[in-house]
């Protein structure tokens, strides 16, 4: 069985060891602490559960994906597998970290990779042991619904690591589009910057957050409005996104809006934190303007 590693459990990282061990592999998961990795096995227990209750996945496999998931509170067993994938937040101090101590347990011909939604990718390889196993894998939210992966290759990334990420993301069901490394990669590229612009119509404004979201929904026939899916994504990684485009590619139009700074500074940071553009905590979201 091939054994894969994912640093960071939040939503990402679960969501892509759920999908690698419901495609058959053995996945260590690792967060901050052994508890944050244990807690996000129990959620992920938790998310198969509903799965089996819906009919659409059977207890056997629901129960198959969990045993191949360890939940560790170190990387001593990294050694073992064959890919390294990094979800941590998304800030670089944070990954730069994580992949020093991956590079010391990282196999022999062994690959790591990052889901993340922005950071160039050369930039990062540049502290890793070695820069032609390292690439940009990038999964989209929720993992286990959401059909794409963009492979983003750093400029020393090899062929060969880039065919065995391909292969991996395509052992997962999933389809693969490739990325020159370029700010925001493709779809951030395009979308978060009008994520950024909803929360300047708002911010200036033009209209409200349920009417904004209303619009985009039915007049572009988007499934969910600007801030339900900025809510989704976590104010806090799209901010840093937003930050990352207009760093690299030092265009002002990619400024940060003001409102999205406010939300993030006073810890309002989307679902995950129950409030965000809008309010979780009753029964159904309330619009927070
Ligand atoms: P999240 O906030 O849900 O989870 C981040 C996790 O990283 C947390 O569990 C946190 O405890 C953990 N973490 C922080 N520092 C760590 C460390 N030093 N070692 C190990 N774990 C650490 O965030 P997320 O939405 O899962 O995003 C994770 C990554 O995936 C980011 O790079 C983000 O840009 C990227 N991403 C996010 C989305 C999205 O829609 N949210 C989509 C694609 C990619």
């Amino acid at each position: 069985m091939q054994t894969i590693a994912v640093i960071g459990a939040g939503q990402m990282g679960s969501g892509i060891a759920q999908v690698a061990a419901g495609a058959g592999m053995a996945v260590l998961l690792a967060d901050v602490t052994q508890a944050q990795a244990e807690a996000a096995r129990a959620k992920i227990c938790a998310g198969l559960a509903r799965l089996v209750q819906k009919e659409k996945l059977t207890a056997e496999a629901a129960e198959a994906t969990l045993s191949r998931i360890t939940p560790v509170g170190d990387y001593a067993r990294f050694g073992e597998a064959g890919l390294i994938i990094e979800a941590a937040t998304e800030r670089e101090d944070i990954k730069a970290r994580i992949f020093e101590a991956a590079g010391k347990v990282l196999a022999d011909g062994a690959i790591l990779a990052s889901n993340t939604s922005s950071i160039p990718i050369t930039r990062m390889a540049a502290g890793v042991p070695d820069p032609s196993r390292f690439i940009g894998v990038h999964f989209f939210n929720p993992v286990p619904l959401m059909k794409l992966v963009e492979v983003i290759p750093g400029l020393a990334s090899s062929a060969d690591t880039i065919a065995r990420v391909r292969a991996f993301a395509g052992a997962l069901g999933k389809e693969v589009v490739l990325s020159q490394d370029e700010p925001g990669f493709i779809v951030n590229r395009i979308l978060v910057p009008m994520l950024n612009e909803a929360c300047f119509v708002l911010g200036s404004g033009t209209a409200s957050i349920a009417d904004i979201d209303a619009g985009c929904k039915l007049g572009l026939n988007h499934p969910m409005g600007p801030f339900e899916l900025a809510d989704f994504i976590g104010l806090d990684t799209c901010l840093e996104i937003v930050r990352v485009i207009h760093g690299t590619t030092g265009d002002t139009k990619y400024r940060p809006a003001p409102l999205l700074v406010k939300y993030v500074e006073a810890g309002w940071l989307g679902r995950k934190t129950g409030r965000g553009f809008y309010d979780y905590s009753g029964e159904s979201p309330i619009p927070t303007r």
